[in-house]
């Protein structure tokens, strides 16, 4: 099908190739998935009922109610990736990359810069382009939050906490990302013939910080994270972070049913310094503990209580019993302590760091290349931002779309890794509850399309993880 205009691309200008196979590529991609997701949407319309092998864990209201969940998510990301590839393009078509880099000038030259225009000139550039893709995503959010998870009882925001929440993240972002660009920018511009080493030394610095200073300055702007209350399930998972050499030094739990009901849990922490979180909705019956802690904190209502009072959380939260016993979301620690313990988080650390040094490698290679600037409608300047821009998001997306597949493939493997991890640990029986548990709380569909789920998912899907256990639950 691309054959002849592959073809027809030979006979153009350089510039007018790039461009042209860079819009070609994107939409390949998009039509590639786009497929993908309506063979998965056939799934979610022909599998009515409960299918035989799956009686034992779910039962058929559950079922229906999260294909029709699953069948609404569908249509949602249908429409709203449709909108996105088409205004993608169209913002290429129409220059709008140039565009917005001439009016950020414009206002820069009004300003009065002058010395360190070109860095002024992308910071302004960068912080519109932000403004404008959190501006057009708003819409979409909005749609999914309050239509969406509304109708199927998984949003727990009120409109006020929506807009502070957004607004928050955008101005912690900026306060992130212009600064860090502006001295990438500087070291790219005064790093010689070696910069890329200097830049990827750069931005390895930043994650590491970033990493460090997140969970305890950055995620409490965000959520509330109060200490695990002293008691069995705390001591349960002292005992068993000791019995596998895990450093941990504190457990906490985050307000996660503030935004949503769908439930998690997580470690963080360098070294000797390791920290659990978990979500308040993995706790079978948190809420009645949370809702004395809360009283006796400060009576700020909470977020979708009508009247807050402070003292009553929100009723609704679901007419069934949601969370896991204790011995359970021991299990999904086992299973997250699983991924540390084998080595899967500094493995995942060390394949981004390649990737990272290989990119600025490859950028250093490319970034004297005017037509690549052509391409985009920049034709008598070159600014390095732009570049950035170019190469990173356009010029190395197949090499992007390969990378993610290939880590959505090894991060199937390091689940079962870790599923297996907690098997060892004796928790093979618990683990298989909760996890279907936690299936039946965030309404996951139980059986999927094989080559969605292939590109797609990174955990395998539930009845395979439920079977490894099996397996290795009898011997
Ligand atoms: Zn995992």
């Amino acid at each position: 099908m691309w054959a002849p205009l592959l073809s027809a691309l030979q006979d153009l200008p350089t510039e007018t190739r790039i461009f042209c196979s860079v819009l070609l590529f994107s939409w390949t991609v998009y039509l590639w998935e786009t497929f993908l997701a309506q063979r998965q949407r056939r799934v979610y319309q022909a599998t009515t009922h409960v299918p035989q092998e799956l009686g034992q864990i779910m039962d058929s209201e559950t079922f229906e109610k999260s294909r029709l969940y699953q069948l609404d998510k569908s249509t949602f990301s249908f429409w709203s990736g449709l909108y996105s590839e088409t205004e993608g393009t169209l913002i290429l078509l129409l220059g709008g990359i140039p565009f917005l880099w001439r009016v950020s000038g414009r206002l820069c030259a009004r300003a009065g810069f002058g010395a360190e225009y070109e860095i002024t000139q992308s910071l302004l550039f960068l912080l519109l382009a932000t403004l404008f893709s959190a501006v057009s995503a708003l819409p979409w959010s909005l749609y999914n939050t309050f239509v969406i998870e509304e109708k199927h009882g998984f949003n727990q925001q009120t409109l006020g906490f929506f807009v502070k929440d957004a607004i928050k993240k955008f101005v912690v972002t900026q306060c992130i990302l212009l600064p860090v660009t502006s001295l990438l920018l500087h070291i790219i511009k005064i790093g010689g013939d070696y910069f890329f080493i200097y830049a990827w030394l750069f931005t390895l610095a930043v994650s590491l910080v970033l990493v460090t200073i997140y969970a305890d300055y950055i995620a409490p702007l965000f959520d509330k994270f109060i200490p695990l209350p002293e008691g069995e399930l705390k001591d349960e998972i002292e005992i068993m972070a000791k019995s596998i050499d895990f450093p941990l030094t504190k457990v906490y739990v985050v307000e996660g049913s503030k935004r949503s009901s769908h439930s998690n849990a997580y470690f963080y922490g360098f070294f000797k310094n390791k920290r659990i979180v978990l979500f308040d909705t993995l706790l079978e019956g948190y809420s009645m503990l949370a809702s004395d802690q809360r009283e006796a904190s400060r009576s700020e209502p909470r977020p979708g209580a009508e009247e807050g009072d402070g003292t009553e959380v929100k009723p609704k939260v679901q007419s069934k019993k949601q969370g896991c016993r204790n011995e359970e979301v021991l299990a999904v620690l086992g299973h997250e302590l699983g991924h540390w313990k084998l080595g899967h988080t500094v493995k995942n650390i060390i394949i981004s760091q390649v990737n990272s040094f290989l990119c600025f490698f490859l950028f250093a290679a490319l970034i004297g290349r005017r037509e690549l600037f052509a391409a985009f409608g920049f034709y008598d300047s070159q600014p390095t931002l732009i570049g950035l821009m170019i190469i990173f998001q356009f010029i190395f997306s197949p090499y992007n779309e390969l990378l993610s597949f290939g880590l959505t493939v090894l991060s199937r493997r390091f689940e079962f890794q870790a599923d297996a991890f907690a098997k060892e640990l004796g928790k093979a029986k618990d683990l298989y509850s909760a996890l279907i548990k936690l299936n039946q709380d965030n309404l996951g569909f139980p059986v999927s399309d094989w080559i969605f789920s292939m590109w797609h998912y990174s955990h395998p899907p539930l009845l395979e993880r439920l079977q490894a256990l099996k397996d290795t639950k009898q011997d």
